[in-house]
């Protein structure tokens, strides 16, 4: 679950008159055509322009607010393409020309968010909060930066806020729900520091089965991020341990479901007997999920649900015998899923058989454009699903084939 992109900027702009001094007379008439270019969309020139009104006059409050709204578009189009160091950079110059403005304090919270920035989106949302105490998108977005550094008891208290005053906020009741059920879960919980991760866990958890979690957590930061062209969160990610039934409790999940990832690496630690699950299956879950966190890093939630999980698969684990066997039914049998309808997140919600199939048949997918076309050709493609391209057409330009040719290429290596 994350957030779209919000809106942050209306396009009302003001004109000035034409005032007495020359020199405010020149900025007034860049000003003017600054905001015909912001209205014509060229938010480059509308900053160029009005850059230079404002050197001209900088006693003027409508020059400053306009060269911010423009300064705020910019940013827009280069978080569209996830572009958010670009971004927040432009947001930081905006802040300076319209001190009094809360609006680019949140958009840089949110896309502070959007990074995994959380202590820094922490900052910008107070400053927010600070020029418009009660702007309701300031809180929900400081509750969600508290959620994610898993402070629930504070992103409770935002939340409590903006819910009291707008009950409808859209989605919000059930991000709100699901912290609350996470915190009556957690609440009892010991937390403990490695390098690269914060580890949420039961008291009960012997020390040596915490050792070996967290050298498997810092050992898949460095093989993933490598991997995956040097790449490397720039906080440390949130990882939650569960028996089996606080997992179930937390996270509503059914009992198919090994782990998730959804902002927080959750993962039990005990199996449907309450016995402890081995340390290489643990393995194979930590890994699973951590690639996700990378993932997500590169291209946000712009994956298909079949490479997003056939990444995980391939670089947590190698398809052993029993899931070769389990392809060749599936291709044999002709019972394989097309890859375009294995697209969205919605397919979490399909049967535990066809849950199975899916994840082999993604596995097998992208073990074939890992091993035959290389990391390389994957990371270009990641990149380009980034930028917000659509995925098949992503696909046919950096693959030169389509979703059908390379099923087809899949279901050859599995064919009697
Ligand atoms: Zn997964």
């Amino acid at each position: 679950m994350r957030r779209g992109f919000l809106q942050f900027v209306g396009v009302v702009l003001f004109l000035c008159l034409a005032g007495a001094p020359l020199h405010a007379q020149e900025a007034t008439v860049m000003n003017n055509e600054g905001v015909d270019a912001f209205n014509r969309g060229d938010f480059s020139r509308a900053v160029m322009l009005l850059e230079e009104a404002l050197a001209l006059d900088d006693s003027n409050t409508a020059i400053r607010r306009n060269l911010c709204n423009a300064y705020q578009k910019k940013a827009e189009l280069l978080a569209a393409e996830r572009e958010f160091t670009l971004a927040t950079q432009i947001l930081r110059k905006a802040v300076k020309v319209d001190a009094e403005n809360a609006s680019p304090f949140m958009q840089m919270g949110a896309y502070y968010l959007s990074q995994d920035k959380v202590a820094d989106a922490i900052d910008a949302l107070e400053e927010a909060i600070g020029l418009a105490p009660g702007n309701l998108m300031a809180h929900e977005l400081l509750g969600q930066a508290y959620y994610e550094d898993n402070d629930l008891y504070s992103a409770r208290v935002q939340w409590d806020y903006v819910l009291a005053v707008d009950p409808e906020r859209p989605g919000l009741a059930s991000r709100y729900e699901k912290a609350f059920r996470e915190e009556s879960v957690e609440q009892e919980f010991n937390r403990w520091k490695a390098n690269h991760f914060i580890i949420n866990y039961p008291k009960d958890t012997p020390a040596r089965l915490r050792g070996a979690i967290t050298t498997i957590l810092e050992r898949a930061y460095l093989d993933v991020g490598r991997a995956l062209g040097g790449t490397y969160p720039p906080s440390p990610v949130q990882v939650v341990l569960y028996s089996f039934e606080q997992f179930g409790e937390a996270t509503r999940m059914q009992g198919h479901i090994g782990a998730v990832y959804d902002g927080k690496i959750r993962s039990p630690l005990t199996d449907t007997d309450g016995e402890w699950i081995a340390e290489d299956e643990l393995k194979r879950r930590l890994v699973h999920e951590y690639v996700h966190v990378v993932a997500r890093q590169i291209a946000g939630d712009r994956l298909p649900w079949w490479l997003n999980e056939g990444l995980a698969e391939t670089l947590s684990k190698s398809l052993v015998s029993r899931d070769i066997d389990q392809l060749k039914a599936i291709y044999n049998e002709d019972k394989a899923l097309p890859l375009a309808s294995m697209e969205s997140a919605q397919m979490e919600h399909r049967s535990a058989d066809d849950l199975r199939r899916a994840y082999l048949q993604a596995h097998a997918t992208v073990d074939l454009l890992w091993n035959r076309y290389g990391r390389n050709k994957m990371l270009v493609f990641l990149r380009s699903l980034a930028r917000g391209e659509e995925s098949e057409s992503a696909f046919k330009s950096i693959y030169r084939r389509n979703y059908e040719t390379c099923q087809n290429e899949v279901a050859a290596l599995y064919l009697y």
